[in-house]
């Protein structure tokens, strides 16, 4: 049924062809179709012939064909932006990380099959993603082996050395009390795993041993947390002397500005923080508690909601200088990393107001800003509040 389709409707075309030749410009429309066929020839014969000719050529004159051989990453378009942390790619649009099957043959066969923990130098042009894919590993198994040199996704520097475990697990440094039974608990696998593991010399103990302390474990297939990643800051809430209500956010720490008043009204509606161009850097996940939105150093930013600044000033956690809003109901907002502040502590601010600039401070490896959305302390994906 469906092959007759084309002939039927071919079928009229032709007709009037013939219907044209019959009534006696024949003569002249199949002189004109003659030319027309032999010129379209005549034009495409060459075309194809210059399009093969240029494959050719390389082979014959091997001096011309590129050397795949490893080189110095060439400078490429908006260089600053694509170094360090401001190039790392974006997650999945489920916020997972992108889950790519590597092709075992492009590895190396030392790489791929490891048989211990190596060190590896991070270089210029290297993402965490491309790190994890090029090793077979998983993000996590990145950050569970580094813990100290990787406390968080803003730390990738060149020049930083990370462990590389044979596979997907956790590295553990034992501490000479916890037994391997405790360990195995903690990282979710069974004593044996650890204890008959090719990677370990640990055969010679029992589950309720404790290694030496210092000893490097890998725990394969082990499974480590994120809690102790997420700064959670004091908050005391007080009823103030005028009747409303006051927060003593993160007292103690520099940037805190002690009891103001909290704010009100953003019904847990957000409005975007960056007024200028951007680009979306790490999004919210496991290992990252917010939104990096990349831009060029003194780009505003601006209040997502209205609300009054609870904090204001330099964050020791990794923020940088950090400003964060209160809106009332227990959302608060977090601008890292600025440069500039513009609001004071205590200042109702109201949304799209000015007050700060994007900046690289505290631990930021490039302009951006890293923002973040809580509600009663819990980080939530701002990504589901605001269209970035
Ligand atoms: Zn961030």
């Amino acid at each position: 049924m469906e092959q007759t389709e084309p002939e039927t409707q071919t079928t009229p075309r032709n007709t009037t062809w013939v219907v044209a030749i019959v009534r006696g410009y024949g003569p002249l429309l199949a002189a004109l179709a003659l030319v027309a066929i032999s010129a379209v020839l005549i034009l495409r014969l060459p075309t194809r012939a210059l399009v093969t000719a240029p494959t050719a050529t390389p082979t014959a004159t091997p001096t011309l064909t590129p050397t795949p051989t490893p080189r110095p990453p060439l400078p490429t378009p908006g260089a600053a932006l694509l170094d360090d942390l401001a190039r790392l790619p974006v997650a999945g649009a489920d916020g997972a990380p992108l889950a790519r099957d590597l092709e075992p043959f492009t590895l190396p066969a030392d790489l791929s099959k490891r048989e211990e923990v190596l060190v590896y130098t991070v270089q210029r042009g290297d993402t965490l993603w491309s790190i994890a894919e090029r090793f077979n590993l998983k993000m996590d198994s990145l950050f569970w082996a580094n813990r100290e040199a990787l406390p968080d996704v803003h730390m990738l520097r060149v020049g930083l050395q990370l462990n590389i475990l044979p596979e997907d697990g956790v590295y553990h440094t034992a501490d000479g009390a916890e037994t391997i039974q405790e360990i195995a608990e903690r990282f979710n696998v069974t004593p044996e795993t650890i204890i008959d593991s090719v990677y370990n010399d640990l055969a010679y103990l029992a589950p309720e041993d404790a290694p030496p302390p210092g000893t490097r474990i890998v725990v394969p297939g082990g499974a480590d947390d994120y809690a102790d990643w997420v700064w959670r800051p004091e908050v005391i809430y007080a009823n103030t002397a005028s009747g409303g209500v006051g927060v003593n956010f993160a007292p103690g720490h520099p940037g805190s500005c002690g009891p103001v008043p909290e704010g009100t009204g953003s019904g847990g509606v957000f409005a975007n923080p960056v007024s200028g161009w951007y680009q979306v850097g790490w999004q919210f996940q496991e290992w990252h508690r917010g939104i990096d939105l990349m831009t060029t150093e003194g780009i505003p930013v601006v209040a997502a909601a209205p609300g009054t600044v609870i904090f204001a000033g330099w964050n020791t956690w990794g923020y940088g200088n950090l400003i964060v809003l209160s809106h009332g109901d227990g959302w608060t907002t977090y601008y890292a990393h600025l440069s500039y502040l513009n609001v004071g502590c205590g200042q109702y601010v109201s949304t799209g107001q000015f007050i700060g600039e994007i900046g690289t401070t505290g631990r930021s490896s490039g302009p951006h800003l890293h923002f973040e959305i809580r509600q009663n302390g819990e980080p939530l994906d701002p990504a589901n509040f605001v269209g970035f």
